[in-house]
């Protein structure tokens, strides 16, 4: 399996770019944000529980997102994915410890971390943008987006320097268009 971790701010296109690789390299696309949001939808204990964090822009709790992605491997299998692209996990570095050791048990790795870079002025703009037709609340109101950036800032980036320590992450500018942006995406996972 050839598995990746889509990594960058809120508002750097990881949803965009994520379901575009997912078809283009027949991967299993595994978003913690859209999982959290179904858990919302359907009116979920997890779900009423993940939504305080969500419309505050705080983290849900590690052992809560973990929990979701246990069966993903077993998945990814089971459908004949190619691997999975993780977008929006791991955001923790609690989260990315406990994926090594689901991965080791599932006799599998992570191939390299595709860092997505956004200033922080085109993120805000991209996200209350987003606002407009998502009708996702924390993508609203400023105070709430300027704490999930915040969030990223204190607790996803150490992400990237964990897997810094095995030279496992590519950045790659996230602003131009879609396409130019999915272009250099492809190239660093063919290179992976
Ligand atoms: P996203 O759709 O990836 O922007 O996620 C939306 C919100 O869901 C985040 O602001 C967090 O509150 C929550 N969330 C999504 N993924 C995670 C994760 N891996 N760890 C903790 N919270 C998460």
């Amino acid at each position: 399996m050839k598995n990746i971790i889509l990594f960058g701010p809120p508002g750097s296109g990881k949803g965009t770019q994520a379901a575009m690789l997912k078809d283009h390299f027949n991967l299993l696309h595994i978003s913690t944000g859209d999982l959290l949001r179904e858990e919302i939808r359907k009116g979920s204990v997890l779900g009423t529980e993940a939504k305080q964090y969500m419309d505050r822009g705080e983290l849900v709790p590690d052992a809560v997102v973990i929990g979701m992605i246990g069966g993903s491997f077993d998945t990814a299998r089971e459908e004949g994915k190619e691997g999975i692209i993780f977008d929006g996990f791991p955001r923790t570095v609690a989260q990315a410890e406990a994926l090594d050791r689901l991965m080791e048990d599932k006799d599998t790795s992570i191939a390299g971390v595709l860092s997505l870079v956004v200033d922080e002025e085109e993120l805000t703009k991209r996200i209350l943008n987003r606002g407009l037709t998502s009708g996702r609340s924390d993508d609203s109101d400023e105070a709430t987006i300027r704490n999930r950036v915040q969030e990223y800032r204190t607790k996803t980036e150490p992400v990237a320097s964990y897997y810094a320590a095995n030279d496992k992450v590519r950045e790659i500018e996230g602003v131009g268009s879609i396409d130019d942006i999915f272009q250099a995406l492809c190239k660093a996972f063919e290179d992976l």
